[in-house]
């Protein structure tokens, strides 16, 4: 039996495991498990005392022992004792069998392991497979350990998987620190990772809208009074060459606008700042100010940002 995979980014809404099947050894197969094929379904917990009477098949195909009244006890997502029926199959599991050890490590009465030397894609797959089968001690120290790890993101693709994650599961904490990373990212590829998401979806757009507001800013043709201050000026020839210069760095699209912002604004800063050589000739002693107002206007909206949980 096959439960459909939940991937941290490209699956829609987790199946609730309560509604599918489950099979469940029998006695003699429960024997059987605990002496020949039983030694391939071991529990993942070291010399645990409690009968096997569970048998799970991760994605790699590696079967473990497990205990159906600990899934009970300690998780929602697996079935009660009388939705299940019997059988000698093992039940597949989309999950593979790195991230089962440590899920059905949780459901244990011990100490969970500790998660420190998981890579951000392990500790993912575990985030999702505690919050698809409600195992709430996994959910609750893998939040916590992704919203340590959130605030220290440098790179687009950890950020999606984190966000992904934050997102769909409630997490705002989290999605509030790397949801600058997805600014970048097209609608039609956050549509398809947030799939069945529809509020986080919303809200993402939303955030999102306030960077467009920003490009606007970077595009719009600002008068000589708007950035000058003085009606009638006429600024020096300066102001032409910068004006050029910084039309010649800045991207010409909105999308381009985006991709050079991305997690921050410092590589549009640098932009400004470094064009400011070219007001150095400035004989109107007005550029110079004037450059600062535009500047201004966007460094403006960047501060009046609001966090993505305020959409949502
Ligand atoms: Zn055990
Ligand atoms: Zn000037």
């Amino acid at each position: 039996m096959d439960v459909s995979p939940v991937g941290v980014l490209d699956h829609g809404p987790i199946p609730c495991f309560q509604h599918t099947a489950i099979y469940l050894l029998s006695t003699s197969m429960n024997e059987d498990a605990q002496r020949g094929s039983g030694r391939d379904a071991a529990c993942p917990v070291p010399n645990c005392p409690i009968p096997i009477d569970l048998i799970l098949r991760s994605s790699d195909k590696v079967l473990l022992g497990a205990h159906k009244a600990n899934l009970e006890h300690f998780s929602d997502g697996f079935p009660s004792v009388d939705s299940v029926s019997d059988s000698e199959e093992p039940v597949d599991l989309t999950e593979d069998s790195a991230t089962l050890k440590l899920l059905l490590s949780g459901v244990h009465k011990q100490k969970l392991p500790t998660l420190s030397g998981l890579g951000s894609k392990q500790l993912l797959g575990l985030a999702e497979a505690g919050e698809k089968y409600f195992v709430y001690g996994v959910m609750a120290v893998c939040s916590e350990r992704i919203r340590a790890e959130s605030r220290m993101v440098k790179d687009e693709a950890t950020a999606a998987t984190y966000f992904a994650y934050a997102a769909k599961f409630g997490y705002l904490e989290v999605a509030d620190a790397v949801a600058p990373f997805m600014i970048p990212f097209d609608v039609d590829t956050m549509y398809d990772r947030l799939k069945g998401y529809d509020v986080a979806f919303l809200a993402w757009m939303r955030y999102r809208e306030q960077y467009v507001a920003i490009s606007d800013i970077l595009t719009r043709n600002y008068t000589v009074p708007e950035l000058f201050n003085v009606l009638g000026f006429v600024p020096c020839s300066s102001w032409a060459l910068y004006l050029n210069g910084i039309r010649k760095k800045l991207p010409m699209s909105v999308k381009g606008h985006l991709q050079l912002i991305g997690a921050n604004f410092d590589r549009l800063e640098w932009i400004f700042d470094d064009l400011q050589d070219l007001l150095k000739e400035c004989t109107c002693e007005r550029c110079y100010s004037a450059a600062c107002r535009w500047k201004e206007k966007w460094k403006q909206a960047s501060l009046n940002i609001k966090p993505f949980s305020s959409f949502v």
